[in-house]
């Protein structure tokens, strides 16, 4: 693995658009305009490079989509495809474009087809980049799209990942820019269910927000099912914490301690003559034996905890620069390259 020095002034960064497609036959035509409209726009002002490129991840769509992406493949260079066999999902239509990109792209952003987000923070999101973030958070503004139901859930839903302790950003989806750098280190991440909004905030490269506004849909429907959120959620969850197993043995302790304090008030009772037969024995050995279970069950979740992160082949760092010479070497030398 090769990490730059990344010198962001000197030269426009070759932009790839990431667009995850999952039967948007009604709105990729419109999109795809909107969107070369942008990247060409950018490439005029300088601000990407002429290579920008627009790569949609053809999520095993069943429609036309396709089919007229192919089209616009042969009528204009600068859009790209990458097509999934099966339906895998949103998250893993995002990382299959990121990773087809990495090796040519030094920013990569992240855009949804439906044009629900407003592609002028593109502009914003490159300034962040040239002031030097490896990583640029949309944030929507407010949620004024969504009704009352799917404002709850979603707060809701933050507040609980922040309690089990995985660090994602509030109102960011997937809107996001990330610079090559990102990209080599997420190529080192082995585990299957990835859940990027939890696992970019947690590599700890120097990031910046911008806020959008988000618009309704230009046409279609939801792709995103009901079932499909709450998969998402519980990935998120399952994949960045092992808080609820730790829960489970503080549980159990409790339950312990509570049925110690609950033995000694019975057994006081007992004495004092105050007692149903057969009660003081009964509750003794139903908490003491609760707890007991709970607690054991505890133990093994710590392990299954470890063996879990393990099982990840998580890497356990990631470099944002190396400064390496060679004290015999030609002054300035340098192993990490500067010039891309
Ligand atoms: N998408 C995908 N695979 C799926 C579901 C959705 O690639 O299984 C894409 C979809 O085509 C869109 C983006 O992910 O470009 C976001 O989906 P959508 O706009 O339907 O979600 P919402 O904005 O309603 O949350
Ligand atoms: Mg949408």
């Amino acid at each position: 693995m090769e990490y730059k020095t990344t010198d962001k002034s000197a030269a426009a960064p070759l932009l790839v658009l990431v667009v995850p497609v999952f039967n948007e036959e009604a709105v990729i035509e419109k999109s795809a305009k909107v969107l070369s409209d942008k990247v060409k726009s950018l490439a005029e002002k300088q601000t990407v490079s002429k290579g920008s490129r627009i790569l949609f991840v053809n999520d095993g769509s069943t429609d036309n989509t396709l089919r007229i992406i192919h089209g616009l493949c042969e009528r204009d260079p600068v859009f790209s495809v990458v097509n999934f066999a099966a339906n895998r999902g949103h998250q893993n239509a995002i990382l299959a474009g990121m990773m087809t990109a990495k090796g040519t792209a030094d920013i990569v952003v992240t855009i949804d087809a439906d044009l629900q987000q407003d592609i002028e923070a593109i502009d914003l999101f490159i300034e962040k980049y040239t002031e030097g973030c490896e990583v640029v958070y949309g944030v929507r503004n407010d949620r004024h799209s969504d009704g009352l139901a799917k404002k709850f859930t979603a707060s809701s839903y933050y507040n609980l990942m922040k309690l089990l302790g995985a660090d994602i950003i509030p109102n960011h989806a997937d809107y996001r820019l990330v610079s090559s750098k990102v990209l080599d280190a997420l190529s080192e991440y082995r585990e299957v269910n990835l859940f990027l909004r939890g696992l970019i905030p947690n590599m700890g490269f120097r990031s910046g927000i911008v806020y959008f506004d988000v618009k309704e849909r230009e046409a279609g429907t939801s792709k995103y099912t009901f079932k499909k959120m709450m998969r998402l959620a519980m990935d998120g969850i399952t994949s960045f914490s092992t808080r609820p197993l730790h829960l489970i043995g503080l549980l159990g302790f409790f339950v312990v301690i509570f049925g110690i304090i609950m033995s000694i008030v019975c057994l006081v009772d007992w004495i004092n003559g105050r007692n149903i037969p057969g009660y003081t024995t009964l509750l003794i050995v139903l908490l003491i034996s609760t707890g007991a279970t709970l607690l054991s069950l505890g133990v093994i979740g710590e392990y299954i905890a470890k063996i879990y992160m393990e099982t990840k082949h998580r890497p356990p760092y990631i470099i944002d620069s190396v400064v390496w010479q060679d004290p015999a070497g030609k002054q300035g030398e340098k192993t990490s390259d500067g010039d891309e």
